[in-house]
């Protein structure tokens, strides 16, 4: 089934009659669809954004009318849901001008020579305090593999599977680095112990405001597009990015690059 979109105009004489019909068809289907995944984003994304905008201007409204003006505790929770919902929507709009930016081409990824052990060393320091809070070790097997890739862009991945890692993990449990050469690429891999994914969203968590289940986001604080936003870093590496993952075991993430 195609798009087509049929346009006629008539050809006059000199005296004003029509004498033939000129007619363009043009193939419209790539458009459509285009258009369609468009207003379908704009829908979830204006969806999620009104959430927490509405707790802040509920939070404040309440605020502004003064019934809280002699009961600090009510106040102060009211100013703490306000600072928590702003906060979700900053994340959520910089996740969404992220994406925008990977997807439409627009953020040029500048590759060099990368150490494989540096980008999970890098990554790891950022997660650790929250590893600590939650007693959780990490337990690193790396390689002097050299990668070609965008360091930046390749931490905000790792850190990104990493503080899912510890967001869906048990205290007290450990989550595993694995580099490991192969014969063209390199492949890492981040396992934990936490509560698994069920087989069938293994694929559609990379999709965008995709979870497991769908108070996830708002429980542990996420947007829905963090694997979105990995998977487009990896892909324009070349490079792929899956799961695996037993309910009630743990899951783990792969990724590869590019030998340098
Ligand atoms: P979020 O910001 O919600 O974490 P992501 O795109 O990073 O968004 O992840 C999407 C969903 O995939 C999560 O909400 C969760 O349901 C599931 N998920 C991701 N990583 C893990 C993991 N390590 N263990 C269990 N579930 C996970």
């Amino acid at each position: 089934m195609r798009w087509i979109r049929d346009r006629a105009f008539p050809i006059k004489n000199d005296v004003g009659e029509i004498v033939r019909i000129a007619g363009i068809a043009e193939d419209i289907t790539e458009l459509q669809q285009i258009e369609l995944m468009k207003s379908e984003f704009i829908g979830i994304i204006s969806h999620e954004l009104r959430t927490p905008l509405t707790a802040i201007r509920a939070a404040l409204g309440l605020l502004n009318t003064g019934i809280y003006d002699k009961k600090p505790d009510k106040s102060k929770r009211m100013i703490e849901i306000a600072a928590i919902d702003s906060d979700r929507l900053v994340r959520l709009v910089n996740d969404i001008l992220d994406l925008e930016r990977l997807e439409s081409g627009h953020a040029v990824l500048e590759k060099t020579t990368c150490e494989a052990a540096d980008l999970i060393e890098q990554a790891v320091a950022g997660v650790q305090a929250i590893a600590k809070q939650q007693h959780i070790s990490f337990h690193i097997h790396s390689s002097n593999a050299h990668v070609w890739a965008a360091a930046d862009a390749i931490i905000q991945t790792l850190a990104n599977l990493l503080g899912n890692a510890l967001k869906f993990s048990p205290n007290n449990s450990t989550i595993t680095l694995n580099v490991q050469q192969q014969k063209d690429r390199v492949l890492f891999q981040i396992t934990d112990q936490g509560r698994g994914i069920p087989a069938d969203k293994l694929e559609t968590i990379f999709g965008r405001f995709q979870q497991v289940d769908a108070s996830d986001s708002r429980t542990k604080g996420g947007t829905g597009l963090g694997l979105a936003i990995c998977r487009s870093i990896i892909e324009q590496h070349g490079g792929q990015i899956w799961a695996e993952s037993t309910v009630g075991v743990g899951s783990t993430f792969f990724f590869t690059l590019p030998l340098h």
